[in-house]
């Protein structure tokens, strides 16, 4: 179990590194592969030895090597926070093949949440591919493990839950945006797989997340009242933690099988 902690942390700050390209250039439309990384000050490329998630921006002072102009915090940041998510995800699921659709998950959902704080905006070119991704890691773990039932009611969830944001979206479509629409039947598949009592605290924790941020920034005034919130962050915040303690929270109600 260390041992696949360690891996799984090593490979998200791998992972985290690629996220910072993502999160940067996806909304912005720019190719994730070309060109490579390059200061946005002095356009110096990144060598791969400055290119080391979290080491190299502490080797290098937190400084281009070229131009000495700073670099972001946010960089090791997402760097560490994906490392986190992949060990704590690694601990809760343990070594079973749907492990890798949770990473996908931790990933694509931090990636998401960031994209939407900064430019309101969950891209289709995530949200699809992470779909798929989560779906076929799914149908490959029933096929595998006769887990045919278990993927079913993901399926039924990730529909249901698609179809109440999809109204939620017709009746009003300021509050909730189709890109929350879209995402919803990511959430409901992969909270789907561990059961219907997850996708209804998952949802519940959403917004248990949003009103309280919503709230403390008006109360604070930080946000108008009629300001856009960016609720991808709030799914994302909410569906990560009930995968994370979903089953210790429900265990109270329902018997939870070990997988
Ligand atoms: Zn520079």
């Amino acid at each position: 179990m260390t041992l696949l902690l360690i891996y799984c942390g090593v490979l998200g700050l791998a992972i985290g590194s690629f996220l910072n390209v993502v999160i940067y250039r996806v909304p912005r439309h720019l190719s994730i592969v070309r060109p490579g990384s390059a200061c946005p000050v002095c356009s110096r490329p990144i060598a791969a030895r400055d290119n080391i998630p979290v080491i190299s921006w502490i080797v290098l002072g937190g400084r281009c090597r070229g131009c000495h102009s700073p670099i972001s915090m946010r960089y090791p940041l997402v760097e560490l926070t994906t490392a986190g998510l992949f060990a704590v995800t690694a601990w809760r699921v343990g070594a079973h093949l749907d492990l890798v659709a949770f990473l996908i998950l931790d990933a694509a959902l931090l990636a998401l949440a960031l994209i939407d704080v900064e430019m309101l905006l969950l891209p289709r070119s995530i949200v699809y591919p992470t779909l798929v991704a989560v779906g076929t890691v799914f149908l490959a773990t029933a096929a595998l493990q006769h887990q045919w039932h278990r993927l079913l009611v993901a399926a039924l969830c990730s529909l249901a839950w698609f179809t109440v944001f999809f109204v939620m979206n017709l009746i009003s479509p300021r509050s909730l945006g189709f890109g929350d629409v879209r995402l919803s039947a990511v959430l409901g598949l992969a909270l789907g797989w561990w059961g219907v009592g997850e996708v209804i605290l998952g949802f519940f924790l959403s917004n248990l997340v949003g009103a309280v941020v919503g709230v403390t920034l008006i109360a604070t005034q930080k946000m108008r009242r009629d300001q856009p919130v960016p609720y991808g962050v709030f799914l994302a915040i909410g569906t990560v933690l009930t995968v994370l303690v979903g089953p210790l929270l429900l265990s109270h109600w329902h018997h939870w099988p070990s997988t």
